[in-house]
């Protein structure tokens, strides 16, 4: 079964479904996006080998049934037993595919699994195209089932397009964008580097996301990494641009002065901002890690750190509220260190997490931990405090094994994987994850990564050209002599 993730009950039958050059998708009158019509439309081209057109087709009489087949389907169906978000069925027969569904994204998910199981074969002339026929039944395990993104200098349009096909191709259910300076704010262009993307360059990424099925979260750091960079490489988005910036930050730079009422304002317009850009949703990535050296200013020293942080917190929130939306924060400063084995949790507090208990639960907290291998303890201990938890992990199998058992056998809220500045070596993560919070991981790494490659050639084909194929520009990094 070529499907990533893999379905959960699935029957191979006799025979194929051949067809040609032309495609009917004929579906529920007001049943996909605009944005999915033209997302499948560009994704059936190019699975096909640019050989077969997609024409969708509403119709009054169908419904929560869609049907593929060569010409347009017009039957009564009744509406079948309902089904869960998420939830479908695809059957596949010689001549049509029947989907079953109950929401858009399960409409959605069966024309990606249909996507998937598409053949290109021989034929005396040219080729020809199949889709082998199978009843499948799917629904994922977790329903919150995020990737975080990061966009970096480096990081092309390209790449961030790859990467959001494979997150969309593999069933996820949310995006986290996370701007390192590449976002052009229209309240305060300064703040990014002059090569950041535009909201013109961005939309339609964005749009490309939700027509695939994924809710784009906006990020923007609130607390720590302030600089919109890494503590490593000392380039400051802000402060680099204009260093009479200087006042909206402590006075190292990396963290948020909060106590500067610019500050506030400049955050609360970048969030519009990003809210605008990133389309409906329901949540806003605020960050809020490592902020080693808040409240250090001489007129932020004069006040007790932890209730600046509260106090910053609870404005978030309320502020958040207005757009129907709930922050979300990393929340290695909210636990008591001594509480866990350093050896297996990373955190990096000093007596923040004696805000907890007056904290709102409104507040989702990110749990991440990329050396744990065990359930996360630190995770547990959120939930039993009642805050909506999601699990985090980043690199390797094992930790991302242990992240999503822990969601799943404590019935937290979800998980976002994580990619930070390794995503292009790291081809197998995206579809490993994906598979591991839909069902379980079943395929080996060389799998995944072949997964990967196959997805990334189809939704954003390379056309001969060496640096656009592929998940990275160049296979080997630095000069070859
Ligand atoms: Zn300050």
């Amino acid at each position: 079964m070529f499907i990533v993730p893999e379905p959960k009950k699935y029957i191979q039958k006799d025979g194929n479904f051949y067809f040609s050059q032309n495609l009917v998708i004929t579906i529920p009158e007001n049943s996909l996006y605009p944005e999915s019509i033209h997302a499948f439309t560009e994704l059936f081209k190019n699975y096909t080998a640019g050989k077969t057109d997609i024409e969708f087709l509403q119709s009054k009489k169908l419904g929560h049934t869609a049907v593929i087949s060569e010409k347009p389907f017009d039957v009564c169906t009744p509406c079948i037993k309902s089904k869960s978000d998420y939830e479908y069925e695809l059957e596949i027969r010689e001549n049509f595919a029947m989907i079953s569904f109950s929401e858009t994204i399960g409409l959605i998910h069966a024309l990606i699994s249909f996507l998937q199981l598409i053949r290109i074969e021989d034929a005396e002339t040219d080729i020809r195209l199949c889709v082998p026929c199978y009843d499948i039944y799917d629904k994922p395990d977790i329903a919150f089932r995020a990737i975080h993104l990061c966009v970096f200098h480096q990081t092309s349009l390209s790449f961030l397009k790859k990467a959001i096909a494979l997150c969309g191709m593999t069933k996820c259910s949310h995006i986290i964008i996370e701007f390192w300076g590449m976002y052009r704010y229209e309240c305060c262009p300064e703040i990014s580097w002059k090569e950041a993307y535009t909201k013109e360059d961005i939309l339609p990424l964005i749009k490309y996301a939700n027509g695939l099925g994924l809710e784009v979260i906006p990020m923007l750091n609130h607390l720590g990494h302030a600089s919109q960079g890494r503590i490593c490489f000392g380039k400051h988005s802000a402060l680099d641009n204009n260093l009479s910036l200087a006042p909206l930050f402590e006075d190292d730079g990396w963290s948020w002065c909060t106590t500067n009422p610019k500050t506030l304002r400049l955050l609360e317009e970048c969030r519009r901002e990003l809210i605008e850009l990133c389309g409906k949703g329901s949540y806003f990535h605020i960050g809020f890690d490592e902020a080693y050296t808040f409240g250090t200013c001489r007129r932020c020293s004069k006040k007790d750190r932890n209730e600046l942080m509260k106090e910053h917190l609870i404005n978030i929130t309320e502020d958040l509220k207005k757009y129907g939306r709930r922050p979300i924060m990393w929340s290695d400063m909210m636990h008591k260190n001594d509480d866990y084995d350093n050896k297996m949790y990373w955190l990096s507090g000093h007596g923040e997490y004696k805000i907890r208990p007056e904290l709102p639960r409104d507040i989702i907290m990110a749990e991440w931990q990329y050396i744990c291998t065990e359930e996360f303890k630190t995770a547990k201990s959120l939930a039993a405090d009642g805050f909506s938890v999601l699990t985090c992990p980043w690199d390797t199998a094992e930790n991302i094994d242990a992240a999503v058992n822990t969601a799943k056998n404590n019935t937290l809220m979800g998980v976002i994987g994580t990619t930070w500045h390794t995503l292009s070596q790291m081809q197998w993560l995206i579809p490993y994850i994906s598979d591991k919070m839909w069902g379980d991981a079943n395929l080996s790494i060389q799998e995944y990564q072949l997964c990967c490659s196959y997805h990334v050639r189809r939704c954003v084909p390379a056309e001969g050209r060496y640096e656009n194929a592929g998940f990275s520009e160049q296979e080997l990094s630095g000069h070859i002599y």
